[in-house]
């Protein structure tokens, strides 16, 4: 079974490298922060505050969420509904770290991100899958740059994707505060494994990355 853990704060180029390395090494590619955007996307259809952990936990066990793969792509169903564009939307970036701060949420999640990876190859990106989810992953990588390149990297992917954007100020500001937020929670937070392999992409391009990861997975 290979397990590849990319852990590392938003706009690190995560998600950009783990779809690479998956079609490179033929292997499923989990976006686990999907699960947790879906999780705030459902906390909003039900009225539901984010923050308030009974309410959340009244449904969280039984939430309608699926991950499927449709040629080789994730897709994120929630009760029945393809939410993979919905789920992007700035707005339920805030959404998904507030409600993945709750640890009936992440019980719930690790859950059903541990049975997908201990079925399938697969890379998976996220926070806590090299020192939580997955702990005895066969290769692990924590992937980080500077704040401003990452929320820079952002802001052109959201153009990009024609996403109303409000400043390249706000998205920095977002992900600082994202980042305060998921390395101060008390459950599980966006932390380092001491065994994994850090890479500091500032002044890197998606290709120097991925080349790098895949000489290293090649090599062992
Ligand atoms: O990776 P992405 O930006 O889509 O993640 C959205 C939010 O979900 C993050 O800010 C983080 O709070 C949360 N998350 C998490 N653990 C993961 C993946 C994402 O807490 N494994």
């Amino acid at each position: 079974m290979i397990n590849i853990a990319l852990d590392g704060p938003a706009g690190s180029g995560k998600s950009t490298v783990a779809k690479i390395l998956s079609k490179e090494l033929d292997i499923l590619y989990l976006d686990t922060g999907a699960m947790y955007r879906a999780c705030g996307l459902k906390c909003v259809k039900l009225g539901v505050s984010v923050k308030d952990e009974n309410a959340v936990s009244a449904f969280i066990n039984d939430i309608d969420l699926r991950i499927e793969y449709k040629n080789g792509a994730q897709v994120t169903i929630l009760d029945g509904i393809d939410v993979s564009t919905e789920i992007r939307r700035p707005e339920v970036s805030m959404l998904a770290s507030d409600v993945s701060a709750l640890k009936c949420v992440r019980l719930k999640m690790v859950e059903m991100q541990r049975k997908i990876a201990n079925s399938l190859d697969c890379v998976l990106d996220g926070r806590d899958i090299g020192s939580f989810v997955l702990p005895n992953a066969n290769y692990k990588y924590f992937v980080t740059a500077d704040s401003l390149v990452r929320a820079e990297r952002r802001f052109k992917e959201l153009i990009e994707r024609g996403t109303p954007v409000e400043s390249l100020e706000a998205l920095h500001e977002e992900i600082k505060q994202r980042d305060y937020n998921d390395s101060h929670r008390e459950f599980a937070p966006l932390k380092q494994a001491d065994d994994a392999v850090v890479i500091d992409t500032s002044n890197m391009t998606i290709e120097q990355v991925v080349n790098f990861i895949l000489s290293d997975v090649r090599s062992r």
